[in-house]
């Protein structure tokens, strides 16, 4: 479903040129969610905007259902982003309009109906079990309803791919759990292809069917979760082992 081929990511230029992605490659089926884990500064935010083309790859290709992102203008490459939904740490909801407001934003952008708006609204809050807080504000919702939130509104233009950005740092266990829960559903119902970034390994074995590890601009290691965790050669599959009484 989303294929990255030998992407790269410089900023600057010349002698202050740094390369934050260097030659990063793996591919998400379709009901498949990827971890992303690896160190604060490894690359990971710098990935994600590249994932959905808020920042231009310097090189390399980023590949969704089978089109090239990265080959498009500007006119088709926002239809294309559509595909792909976004949610970030502090999900950026507006804090002067109530939940339904938020994820009625991609739709009016559309030029959607307000009926077919409010309808569409209603389904996806209550995808994310939060139909009852429509008219709640972000500061009258906690920090995980905030990501739920934040999660129907990615999802309002159907896309195949959700991409999730350290959303689950700062929650505690409860919305935690119910947040990868809701990942697991998603990838099933709907069979999205998810990218979860995350520098928790813990939540990790609790959702990702494969996971790859970042570190300096490289993916270091990359496989099924279940072959990491058997092989004693790997540290991703150490780091994930369950430790003993
Ligand atoms: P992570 O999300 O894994 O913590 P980031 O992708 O945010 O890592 O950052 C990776 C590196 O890229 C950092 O060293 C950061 O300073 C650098 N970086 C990120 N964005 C920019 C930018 N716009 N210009 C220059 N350097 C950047
Ligand atoms: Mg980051």
């Amino acid at each position: 479903m989303i294929e990255l081929v030998n992407l790269t990511k410089t900023f600057g230029s010349g002698k202050t040129a740094t390369t934050v992605l260097d030659d990063i490659s793996f591919t998400v089926d379709a009901r498949e969610i990827l971890a992303v884990v690896g160190p604060s500064g490894a690359g990971k935010s710098t990935l994600a905007r590249c994932l959905n083309l808020l920042e231009r790859p310097t090189s390399g290709q980023v590949i969704v259902g089978g089109e090239d992102l990265t080959a498009m203008g500007a006119a088709r490459l926002r239809d294309a982003r559509r595909r792909i939904g976004t949610v970030f740490q502090s999900a950026s909801l507006l804090s002067r309009r109530t939940a339904a407001e938020n994820v009625a934003l991609p739709l009016e952008y559309l030029g959607a109906t307000k009926a077919s708006t409010r309808a569409r609204v209603g389904e996806l809050l209550d995808r994310v079990g939060l139909l009852d807080k429509a008219g709640h504000y972000p500061h009258q919702l906690s920090g995980g309803q905030r990501q739920r939130v934040g999660i129907a509104r990615a999802l309002a233009l159907t896309p195949s791919v959700l991409l999730s950005d350290e959303a689950t740092s700062g929650l505690d266990p409860d919305s935690t759990e119910t947040y990868l829960r809701l990942l697991t559903e998603l990838r099933d119902d709907l069979r999205l292809a998810v990218v979860f970034i995350t520098h928790e390994m813990d939540t990790v074995v609790r959702v990702a069917d494969t996971v790859g590890r970042i570190d300096g601009g490289r993916i270091v290691e990359h496989g099924a979760i279940t072959d990491l965790v058997l092989d004693p050669h790997s540290s991703l599959g150490r780091a994930l082992r369950p430790r003993g009484p």
